[in-house]
């Protein structure tokens, strides 16, 4: 299962990966965006990272929302309140639970995408993070009803989102900042769909 140190664990590799990866994440916004995807979401995850702390016994519902809360205030643009209220109803929906099982990281998932899709109205295709979360989703899905081990769940889940990050580029965006270019948006990975993966390979890589 993913204890709440392990949650803990993997928000901070999040932290660690998105300020790694702050540049890249920038120079793909600057391609389709206004550059600051990696500037947004370093800025958030370092005010998470900052929270942990003080949520080292906290059940994962409460972490995830604190996620949520903090992600809604510290990052702004468009990825603020869509990963914000993922977060927060990734939390709504594991409200007291002190450790996650394999059918957990699917509903988690499933409440995530929820929230991008209640706030944000994109579908699959339109070159946005739903088209790495919705694959993500699918295969944890899959995984869980095979009745795969946890690592080997979040290993497809992470390939999944991998594989969908990828498809993007020759996507047409529809949706956010990225669809003011129109046909120019084509040939160009979406920051988000990036972001997305680069948080779910961070949460394979806590069971290596
Ligand atoms: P902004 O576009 O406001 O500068 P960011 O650069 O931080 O915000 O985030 C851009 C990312 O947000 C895009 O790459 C895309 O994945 C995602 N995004 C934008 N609009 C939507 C939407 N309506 N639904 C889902 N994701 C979206
Ligand atoms: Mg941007
Ligand atoms: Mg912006």
């Amino acid at each position: 299962p993913i204890t709440s140190e392990k949650l803990i664990a993997w928000l901070q590799r999040v932290g660690q990966v998105l300020h790694e990866q702050r540049e890249y994440l920038t120079q793909l916004d600057a391609a389709i965006g206004d550059a600051d995807h990696g500037i947004n979401m370093d800025r958030g995850f370092r005010a998470v990272v900052e929270k942990l702390p003080a949520l080292a016994s906290a059940d994962s519902g409460t972490i995830l929302k604190t996620v949520g809360t903090t992600l809604v205030s510290t990052v702004g643009g468009a990825s603020g309140p869509l990963y914000g209220t993922a977060f927060l109803r990734a939390g709504i929906a594991m409200a007291g639970k002190q450790e996650l099982q394999e059918a957990d990281v699917v509903a988690l998932l499933a409440a995530m995408v929820e929230g991008i899709q209640a706030r944000g109205k994109a579908r699959r295709g339109e070159k946005t993070m739903l088209d790495a979360l919705l694959p993500a989703l699918e295969a944890a899905r899959k995984a869980e009803s095979e009745e795969l081990e946890m690592p080997q769940l979040l290993q497809v889940c992470s390939s999944a989102a991998e594989a969908g990050m990828k498809s993007t580029i020759p996507l047409l965006a529809t949706k956010g900042r990225a669809s003011y270019l129109g046909e120019r948006s084509i040939g160009h990975q979406d920051p988000g769909a990036t972001s997305s993966t680069l948080m779910l390979q961070a949460l394979a890589e806590t069971y290596r």
